[in-house]
């Protein structure tokens, strides 16, 4: 069994824009719907609670809170205090508490009161921003179908300088391949990230992402050989790659690209997008269920249950549970295609989500639905560091005789 490191609290359900992609509200499963809007303090000590527990037991030394909705600013200023000094308490003399909140922003400049409560308590934040103003408002739009991009461009120069630039955490981008790939890096860097991620939309092989709409099961192709089939994502992310990894001094980090290269590096990754470290991660929804990564809620409605609740069970008994140990066998627990792929340890088989395939007997065995994209992308990550690193031994040589 491995425990949890890292907490992800529902604490609103509702959110104040509507995104069109948005895997919470728009995608097969609907158990929004049936939620509170707010995590009642009875829950948040109560999870606040079996955190600590958790942390004790596995003798954890830190622990990850990840604040998170809906919108989770909507909760307010007072009662995310409150929620914030329950966790602090609850942590105190256990473990070292890292809390981040994602966002998308508006509230940071529609309330002031937001800010200071997440300074007092260290609370790094997240915004999800896709790039230009004219790429955000395709997607990000408010109930009214106005674009959220204005009002979170006020929300970044908050946080990009000054004060509050201590808790700025970085962007999350949403890749939208009608989006001009640079354009889209470079809009992202005018508010000064320190890192950003991008993201590729959550979908299945029942639902595929756009562009790539009949793409079949490939086999994997050779490393370094051309794909046999269009991979767009991996075009777009090479290119994002190439004018990043090619900037004459660093911009900013782009968590896909560092992971991927410390894989091909023999080190580890942390996120769930790449590699075979076991799953680390658990929600908690705002009634008190605890459930896997939201990112399932794109395979079918129920997909993130396990039927466990912090009133009646422990974080110990969610991660002996068959959802999470299936997420924790490494290589073992890849498709026969992934395990035979020379790609697997550094690429391993993709987000979870993304290998839903409803049409066969275990319908989370199979590649990813990008499995050609991100082969590319990895064979085009590889040809660079490879480069690299010859030329570095190259010039290395003459010192070492
Ligand atoms: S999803 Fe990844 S590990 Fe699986 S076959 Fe494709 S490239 Fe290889």
């Amino acid at each position: 069994m491995v425990p949890f490191r890292q907490f992800l609290l529902k604490i609103h359900s509702r959110c104040n824009l509507a995104c069109d992609y948005c895997y919470v509200y728009e995608s097969a499963d609907q158990s929004w719907r049936d939620r509170p809007r707010v995590m009642d303090p009875r829950t948040v000590r109560r999870t606040a609670a079996l955190i600590a527990e958790h942390a004790r037991d596995h003798g954890l030394g830190e622990v990850h809170v990840v604040l998170h909705g809906g919108e989770p600013l909507l909760v307010g200023a007072a009662r995310l205090d409150a929620l914030l000094g329950v966790l602090a308490d609850a942590l105190d003399g256990v473990a070292d508490l890292r809390l981040t909140l994602q966002t998308n922003g508006l509230r940071l400049v529609e309330d002031p009161a937001l800010l200071p409560v997440l300074a007092r308590h260290g609370v790094r934040i997240g915004v999800s921003l896709d790039g230009t103003a004219a790429t955000h408002d395709r997607h990000r739009r408010r109930p009214d179908g106005r674009g959220s991009h204005a009002g979170v461009a006020r929300a970044l120069r908050l946080l990009a300088d000054g004060p509050y630039r201590p808790l700025y955490a970085g962007l999350l981008c949403t890749i939208d391949l009608a989006a001009d790939p640079v354009e889209t890096y470079e809009a992202l860097l005018e508010f000064a990230p320190p890192r950003l991620d991008l993201l590729l939309p959550h979908a299945t092989w029942h639902t595929p992402p756009p562009g790539l709409a009949g793409r079949t099961t490939p086999p994997p192709t050779a490393p370094g050989a051309e794909p046999e089939e269009p991979v767009p994502y991996a075009r777009w992310l090479g290119a994002v790659f190439d004018r990043w990894y090619g900037a004459p001094r660093r911009e900013t980090g782009i968590r896909l690209f560092e992971e991927i290269a410390a894989l091909l590096l023999g080190g580890t990754a942390r996120s769930e997008a790449v590699g075979l470290a076991p799953v680390d991660l658990v929600v908690v929804e705002t009634d008190g269920t605890i459930e896997q990564a939201d990112s399932l809620k794109v395979a079918y409605d129920g997909a993130p249950a396990t039927g466990l609740d912090v009133f009646t069970h422990s974080f110990t008994d969610a991660a002996r549970h068959e959802a999470f140990r299936a997420r924790q066998r490494g290589r073992a627990g890849l498709a026969p295609v992934c395990a035979a792929c020379p790609r697997s340890a550094v690429c391993g088989g993709g987000l979870y989500a993304h290998r839903y395939r409803p049409d066969t007997t275990a319908p989370f065995a199979a590649p990813s639905v990008y499995c050609p994209d991100l082969a590319a992308l990895i064979d085009h990550i590889t040809t660079h560091l490879h480069r690299d690193l010859t030329a570095l031994g190259a010039a290395a040589r003459p010192l070492s005789r």
